[in-house]
């Protein structure tokens, strides 16, 4: 920033990842942006039945802002949309899930601190979650990646205490591991919990190839529900440790549970 720190104004694209209303007819915005990372902006106005600039900033909108530099706070001054990601707003499923990578990349990132691919694979996640068949690929996909991009990148080919490669056969997860174990070394392991070989082998495709081969996977549901439960308990016991508002890790502890009981699909 130190370059442009003399300019009145600058100008980003983002992504609206929170809004909180704020005094009269504001709103503080919490937007991702490619190269300011997470930033905290002033959007005045926009709670105003008048405004124009109220559509240009709806949650998970991705557009243009100019800014200027304020004391406190920097307000928003001109937006415009560049998408809008129209299907997520039309189907409460999709747009809950929305909900959920913005909340992911907010609890797991710092105020500006520039992540170019974070920026784009939120962005190319809105737009997949809105044309997808399979939501819980793009979701999983997602989390893999989030993690690989803030540095908590799941070892899942050799096990974490031993280091010995994990070929074929079973293995054990351990969330506060942070990777997979092999059978002897997991074997007893408070936490740890076992992950099936069909399942580990879906997680490392998915960790290592890109989104256009990971779409034409065909995931069933119980292979999702396994999924989802190894990486949920993954990222609760991330933010547990510190990194998250209560709120939400209690509501992704809470899904954590549901899976773990074989119960009801995710929200
Ligand atoms: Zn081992």
């Amino acid at each position: 920033m130190s370059g442009a720190s003399r300019q009145r104004l600058y100008r980003t694209e983002a992504i609206v990842l929170r809004r909180q209303t704020f005094g009269e007819a504001d709103r503080l915005l919490t937007l991702y942006t490619p190269g300011l990372g997470k930033i905290r902006v002033l959007a005045k106005g926009v709670r105003k039945p008048t405004s124009r600039k109220a559509g240009h900033v709806e949650l998970f909108t991705h557009s243009r802002l100019l800014i200027a530099k304020g004391k406190s706070l920097d307000l928003v001054t001109q937006a415009d949309t560049v998408n809008a990601f129209l299907p997520l707003r039309v189907d409460l499923e999709r747009t809950s899930h929305a909900y959920y990578l913005a909340e992911l990349v907010d609890r797991f990132t710092e105020e500006g601190e520039e992540n170019g691919r974070l920026f784009d694979l939120l962005l190319n996640s809105l737009f997949w979650l809105g044309e997808s068949q399979d939501i819980d690929l793009v979701l999983r996909y997602f989390d893999l990646r989030l993690l690989d991009y803030v540095g908590y990148r799941p070892e899942l080919f050799q096990c974490v205490r031993c280091a010995k490669a994990l070929e074929e056969g079973g293995a054990f997860f351990g969330p506060a591991e942070g990777g997979v174990l092999c059978l002897p070394c997991g074997q007893g392991e408070r936490n740890c919990r076992e992950v099936s070989s069909q399942s580990l082998a879906t997680l490392r495709y998915l960790q290592t190839k890109d989104y256009e081969m990971c779409r034409r996977l065909r995931i069933d549901r119980r292979a999702h529900f396994e999924l989802e439960s190894l990486l949920r308990a993954y990222i609760v016991h991330l933010l547990e440790r510190g990194l998250g508002s209560a709120d939400f890790m209690d509501a992704l502890r809470r899904q954590a549970t549901r899976l773990d009981a074989g119960g009801v699909t995710g929200v």
